[in-house]
C-alpha cells in the first residue's frame, strides 16, 4: 500500500543523512519533496500542507542545523509527527465491549467490505477476547446479503440472528438486542445495509437503529483503495450518524495510501483496523507507529 510513498520518502532522506551539514534551505527543500510524495500518494493538499507546517515549525532552527546529525533530526522529526497525525485515543484495536451484551453498529456503502468486516471482528472478539458474538444482518432489501453473514458466521463459529422474511431493520435491531440479552451474549453486531452512494434512506434507516440500540461502538467501513473518496465518506457518516472509528478495507490491494494517511486529519476519527485481504484472518489492527514505521522504513 504505501510501497511508492516509501520509496519516494526513502529517496529524500537518504539524501539528507548523507548530506552531513544541512543549511535551512536543505531542510526546506526535502520538504517540500515531502510534500509532493503526500500528495503523489492521494493526500490532500491542506491535509499535506499541514502536516509540513508542523514538521517544518520542529525543523527549523538551531537545534537541527547544528547537530551532529542533523539529517537523522529531519528524518525523526517527520516519523514523531506522522505518528501524531495517524494516532487517535484510546489502544488500537480495542472496542469498548464491557457491559453484556454491547452493542457494535456497522455502518457503511455497499461493497466496502462491511459484512466481511462484521465476520472477521466477530472471529477476533471471538477468538481474542473470548467473547460470545451474535451478528445480526438489517440488509432486508438484499436477502444474499442476509445469507452472507449467515454462511460466514457458520464458517467462523459465530452465531446469526435467525432471517425472519418481512421484518424492517430497526425491528431486527430490537430482537437482536433481546436475542442477546437473553442468549447470554457478550456482543450483538448489527450490520446495517449498505447503497451505492450515501442517501437519505441509507442515513435515516442507519439513525433509527442507532437510536433504538444505542451501540457502544459505531464503526464506518470504507474501501482504502478509494483514497479521498473514502475520506469524503467517512465524514458524511460521522456528520449525519457520528461514528466511532474506521475501518479501512482492501489496504492489501494497490492504492497508494492517502486514505489512510488523511483520515483522522481529516475527520477526527481514529482507523481502528485494516482489512488486509478476503480471508476471515486478514484483518489487522491500526498501528500509528507501525504504519509510520513501514512508510518510512
Ligand atoms: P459489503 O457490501 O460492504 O457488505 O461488502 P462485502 O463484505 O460483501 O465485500 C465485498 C467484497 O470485498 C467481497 O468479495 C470481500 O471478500 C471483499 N473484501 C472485503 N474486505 C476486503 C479486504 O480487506 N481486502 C480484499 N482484497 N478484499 C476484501
Amino acid at each position: 500500500m504505501f510501497e511508492n510513498l516509501s520509496e519516494r520518502l526513502g529517496g529524500v532522506f537518504d539524501r539528507l543523512t548523507k548530506a552531513g551539514a544541512l543549511s535551512e534551505d536543505d531542510v526546506k527543500t526535502a520538504l517540500r519533496e515531502v510534500r509532493t510524495a503526500l500528495l503523489e500518494a492521494d493526500v490532500s493538499l491542506p491535509v499535506a500542507r499541514d502536516f509540513i507546517k508542523a514538521v517544518q515549525k520542529k525543523a527549523t532552527g538551531a537545534a537541527v542545523t547544528k547537530s551532529i546529525t542533523p539529517g537523522q533530526q529531519v528524518v525523526k522529526i517527520v516519523h514523531d509527527e506522522l505518528v501524531e497525525f495517524l494516532a487517535g485515543e484510546g489502544e488500537p484495536g480495542k472496542l469498548k465491549v464491557d457491559n453484556p451484551p454491547a452493542p457494535i453498529l456497522m455502518v457503511g456503502l455497499q461493497g466496502s467490505g462491511k459484512t466481511t468486516t462484521t465476520a472477521k471482528l466477530a472471529k477476533r472478539l471471538k477468538d481474542r477476547e473470548g467473547k460470545r458474538v451474535l451478528m445480526a444482518s438489517l440488509d432486508v432489501n438484499r436477502p444474499a446479503a442476509m445469507e452472507q453473514l449467515a454462511i460466514l458466521g457458520q464458517q467462523i463459529g459465530v452465531d446469526t440472528l435467525p432471517i425472519v422474511k418481512g421484518e424492517d431493520p430497526v425491528t431486527i435491531a430490537k430482537r437482536a438486542k433481546t436475542q442477546a440479552s437473553l442468549g447470554g451474549y457478550d456482543v450483538y453486531m448489527l450490520d446495517t445495509a449498505g447503497r451505492l452512494h450515501i442517501d437519505q434512506e441509507l442515513i435515516a434507516q442507519a439513525a433509527a437503529v442507532r437510536d433504538v440500540a444505542n451501540p457502544r461502538e459505531t464503526l464506518l467501513v470504507v474501501d482504502g483503495l478509494t483514497g479521498q473518496d473514502a475520506v469524503n465518506v467517512a465524514t458524511e457518516f460521522d456528520d449525519k450518524i457520528g461514528v466511532s472509528g474506521v475501518v479501512l478495507t482492501r489496504m492489501d490491494g494497490d492504492g497508494r495510501g492517502g486514505a489512510a494517511l488523511s483520515m483522522r486529519a481529516v475527520t477526527g476519527k481514529p482507523i481502528k483496523f485494516v482489512g488486509l485481504g478476503e480471508k476471515m484472518d486478514a484483518l489487522e489492527e491500526f498501528h500509528p507507529e507501525r504504519v509510520a514505521g513501514r512508510i518510512l522504513g
